[in-house]
C-alpha cells in the first residue's frame, strides 16, 4: 500500500504549535513509511478562507522543513463535489431540509427539555413533494443531510486503538448549506478518495466525524483509510490554542528566531514517554518515529521548555550546519570560529548578531579605570593572535598590576567588549583582534 497523508487547515487564520504538531505527525508518518505528504487547503468557507492564510501556511510549513509531494485547493475541485452529491441523491442517502435556525434551535431545545438527546427527528425525510413545494414556494433554499445508518460504527484507531461512535447518538449532519455551499465533512471525504489517502491522521475534535465519513466513504463506493485521533494539544494552563493565539503562533516562534529544529523536536515527542531532545534534522524524527508512541494524555505546551531545548540545540550544531541560519541574519561573513567561540552563549540565535557586532565593531568600550585599561593597551602582543593570546596578555597584566581574578578580568572585558557579560575572552580576543583591542582599552570606540 502507498502511503498517504493529508495535512487539511483551514486558511481561516495562522498555524498555532497545536496545527504544527499534526502536520509534524503527519510529514514523519508518511516520510517513516515511504510516503507522501498532500498539503490540502480546505478553503470551502469563501468568506473566512484569505490568501494571507494560504501563504502564512505555506511559508510556516516550509520554515519546519516540512516539504509537501502535492498541493491540493477543496474551492477547485467543486465539480467533483457536485458529482458525489449527486450520487448520494440517486442513492436516497441525501435528503432536502426545510427548517429554519431557529426552527432548528426550538426542537434542540424542545428534546434537551424532555431529557432527550438533541437528535434531528428526520421530518426533511418524511416530506411529501407536496409539502417540499411548498417551501420552496415561500421561498426556502433546502439544505441537506446525509442519512446515517443507525448503529455503532466502529473502527481501528490508529492512536487510540479500538475505537466507536453510536450513530443513532447523531443528528444526520449537514452537508450542503442552504446557499449551496459544502461544508467540510463531503468534500473531504471525495478527496481523500480521489487523492486515495491511505491515513487520515487529525485531531480529537473529529472523532464524532469519523462515523459519519465512514458511512460516506462507503456510500461513494470506496474502502475508508485508516484514522487516528490525537489529543489536542493545550497550552502550559491547559486551555485550547486557537487559531488567532498570537504567541503560539508559528509565525511568533520564527519572529522570535527559535529554530525550526527546536519546534520540530518537541512537538515530535510531546505526548508520548520518549524523552524530550534535541535533534538537529527531521530525518532523526524520522528514524525515531512511531505513530503508535502517542499516549492519549492531552499534551501542554510550555514556552520555557521550547526555550531550553532551543538553546541546547544551538550549542549543539556546527558551524556547517547553522551557515545558511547566519547568512539569513545578514552574518554570511561569519566564520567558523566565531560560531564556535558564541555559541555556548546563546539561547536565540538572534544574539549571534550582537556577538559579531562585538568582534567587528564599533563597540563603546566601558572604562572603570583609565590607568589599568592603558597599562593593558601596552602589553598586548603582537599578532598573529589564537587561543593562547588572552593568557599570555591577563598573564602580563598581573605581573605588572598585581590584580588578580575578578579584578583583573572584568575591567577587561569591560573595555573589550563593553559588556558584562559574554563568551569566553580567550575566543572572541583572536577575532577582535589587535587594531580594534588596542584601541577599545585605550577608550575609544572601534
Ligand atoms: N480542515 C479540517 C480542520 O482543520 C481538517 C480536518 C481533517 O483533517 O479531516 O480541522
Amino acid at each position: 500500500m502507498t502511503v498517504l497523508v493529508r495535512f487539511a487547515p483551514s486558511p481561516t487564520g495562522l498555524l498555532h504549535v497545536g496545527n504544527a504538531r499534526v502536520a509534524l505527525i503527519n510529514w514523519l508518518f508518511a516520510k517513516a513509511h515511504g510516503g507522501y505528504f498532500l498539503l490540502r487547503y480546505d478553503d470551502t468557507d469563501l468568506e473566512r478562507s484569505k490568501p494571507e492564510y494560504v501563504d502564512g501556511i505555506a511559508e510556516d510549513l516550509s520554515w519546519l522543513g516540512l516539504a509537501w509531494d502535492k498541493k491540493a485547493f477543496q474551492s477547485k475541485r467543486i465539480t467533483q463535489y457536485d458529482a458525489a452529491t449527486e450520487k448520494l441523491k440517486a442513492d436516497g442517502r441525501l435528503y432536502a431540509c426545510y427548517e429554519t435556525p431557529e426552527e432548528l434551535d426550538y426542537k434542540r431545545k424542545r428534546l434537551l427539555a424532555k431529557g432527550r438527546p438533541p437528535v434531528y427527528d428526520r421530518a426533511g425525510l418524511r416530506l411529501t413533494p407536496a409539502e417540499r413545494k411548498a417551501f420552496e414556494d415561500e421561498g426556502r433554499k433546502p439544505h441537506w443531510r446525509f442519512k446515517l445508518d443507525q448503529g455503532d460504527e466502529r473502527w481501528e484507531d490508529i492512536v487510540r486503538g479500538s475505537s466507536h461512535v453510536d450513530c443513532a447518538s447523531l443528528s444526520d449532519p449537514v452537508l450542503i448549506r442552504g446557499d449551496g455551499s459544502y461544508l467540510y465533512t463531503l468534500p473531504s471525504v471525495v478527496d481523500d478518495i480521489d487523492y486515495a489517502v491511505s491515513h487520515v491522521i487529525r485531531g480529537e475534535d473529529h472523532v464524532t466525524n469519523t462515523a459519519p465519513q465512514l458511512q460516506l466513504f462507503r456510500a461513494l463506493g470506496a474502502e475508508p483509510p485508516a484514522f487516528g485521533h490525537l489529543p489536542l494539544m493545550t497550552d502550559i494552563s491547559g486551555a485550547g490554542l486557537s487559531k488567532r493565539l498570537g504567541s503560539l503562533s508559528l509565525r511568533d516562534l520564527r519572529e522570535q528566531g527559535l529554530e525550526p529544529m527546536a519546534v520540530n523536536s518537541l512537538l515530535a515527542k510531546l505526548g508520548t514517554s520518549d524523552a524530550i531532545e534535541t535533534r538537529a534534522n527531521l530525518d532523526l524524527l524520522v528514524d525515531e518515529f512511531d505513530v503508535g508512541n502517542f499516549s492519549r494524555a492531552t499534551p501542554k505546551f510550555d514556552p520555557t521548555e521550547l526555550g531550553h531545548l532551543n538553546a541546547r540545540l544551538l550549542h549543539s550544531l556546527s558551524f556547517d550546519e547553522m551557515r545558511p541560519r547566519l547568512a539569513a541574519l545578514g552574518l554570511a561573513d561569519a566564520s567558523p570560529e566565531f560560531w564556535e567561540a558564541v555559541k555556548a552563549n546563546l539561547t536565540n540565535l538572534a544574539e549571534a548578531k550582537e556577538w559579531w557586532g562585538v568582534v567587528t565593531g564599533p563597540v563603546t568600550p566601558v572604562i572603570e579605570d583609565t590607568g589599568f585599561t592603558q597599562t593593558a593597551a601596552g602589553l598586548l602582543p603582537p599578532e598573529p593572535w589564537d587561543q593562547t593570546t588572552w593568557g599570555t596578555l591577563t598573564a602580563a597584566v598581573k605581573t605588572a598590576t598585581g590584580r588578580k581574578g575578578r579584578e583583573l578580568f572584568h575591567p577587561l572585558r569591560l573595555a573589550l567588549t563593553g559588556r558584562e557579560n559574554g563568551p569566553e575572552l580567550k575566543n572572541l580576543l583572536p577575532l577582535i583582534g589587535r587594531e580594534r583591542a588596542l584601541k577599545r582599552l585605550g577608550g575609544e570606540t572601534a
